[in-house]
Parts: C-alpha cells; structure tokens; sequence
C-alpha cells in the first residue's frame, strides 16, 4: 500500500466535494477496495491534493451477470 495513512469513514452530506483533511475544494479521485466478504467492492475516495482516503459507505458487487 502506501503511506498515506489508514482510510477514514466520511458520509457525502449534501455533495462529496471538500477534502476535510486539507481543505482541498475540487472534489475526489475514485478508488475501488475489496470488502471483507470479497463479494464487492467499496468505493474509496482520495484527495488529489493530500492524498487523504475515504470510505463514503457505498459499495458495489462484483458480478452484476
Ligand atoms: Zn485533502
């Protein structure tokens, strides 16, 4: 992995814009984690800014088929 530090819950409000670690007000880069079930995935969010990562609570399954 890298070394930006362990991924925080962050609930998307009324929009998922503001990095609330750096301020940064441009929105996110999107990344995909296995969950633990390994049956999906959850969609992770990263700051282009500082690098902070987010778990925003959404996940989507592997296999729609
Ligand atoms: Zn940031």
């Amino acid at each position: 992995m890298d070394d930006v530090g362990p991924i925080e819950d962050l609930s998307i409000g009324e929009q998922l814009r503001v990095c609330p670690g750096c301020g940064y007000l441009r929105g996110f880069h999107l990344s995909l984690g296995q969950t633990s079930s390994r049956k999906g995935y959850k969609i992770i969010v990263v700051c282009p800014n500082c690098g902070a990562r987010y778990d925003i609570g959404l996940k989507i399954p592997k296999d729609n088929g």
